[in-house]
């Protein structure tokens, strides 16, 4: 049984699961079903002990896997409120560099218009940006930028007679 990717086609959609069926179900630890459930899997409410209708068992494990792809693909960015890589609107991301090799790629979800961040190795940018537009920053403005002087001294020369 792969319990890294637990079969939603298992739950029945009309039974109900407690914690401890749901467990044995998808061959995980209580504690794995006790994790879905802060993040994202809704119990019935009110039941106590938790009990968790099959098909909604079922959506949390579709979902859940459609996010397990981490890290996405070229191109792509993860949108954790949509559970999916998305390509970002427009086809436009900014890379900020944090230093050398670590950056973020970062977009607009196309679906929620929230902005989306990947970590990068700004090594690996070329196989990771896909087809997006990449537009390259740096976290801090260069200080060298605003300190140059600002002197004309070629215009002493020639004929001011
Ligand atoms: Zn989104």
């Amino acid at each position: 049984m792969g319990a890294r990717h637990p079969n939603p086609r298992l739950a029945k959609i009309h039974r109900s699961y407690s914690v401890e069926e749901a467990a044995r179900l998808f061959s995980v630890h209580k504690n794995t079903v006790r994790s879905w459930l802060k993040q994202g899997l809704e119990p019935i409410d009110g039941q106590r002990p938790t009990l968790i209708r099959g098909q909604e068992l079922r959506r949390y494990l579709v979902e859940r896997r459609a996010g397990a792809k981490r890290p996405s693909g070229p191109g792509r960015i993860f949108c954790l409120p949509c559970r999916a890589p998305k390509v970002p609107a427009l086809k436009m991301a900014e890379c900020v560099a944090f230093g050398d090799t670590t950056g973020t790629l970062q977009g607009i979800c196309p679906d929620c218009d929230r902005m989306i961040y990947r970590r990068v190795n700004l090594h690996k940018i070329d196989s990771i940006r896909g087809d997006l537009d990449v537009t390259f920053t740096q976290a801090e403005p260069r200080i060298e930028d605003t300190t140059m002087p600002n002197v004309n001294c070629d215009s002493t020369e020639g004929d001011y007679r």
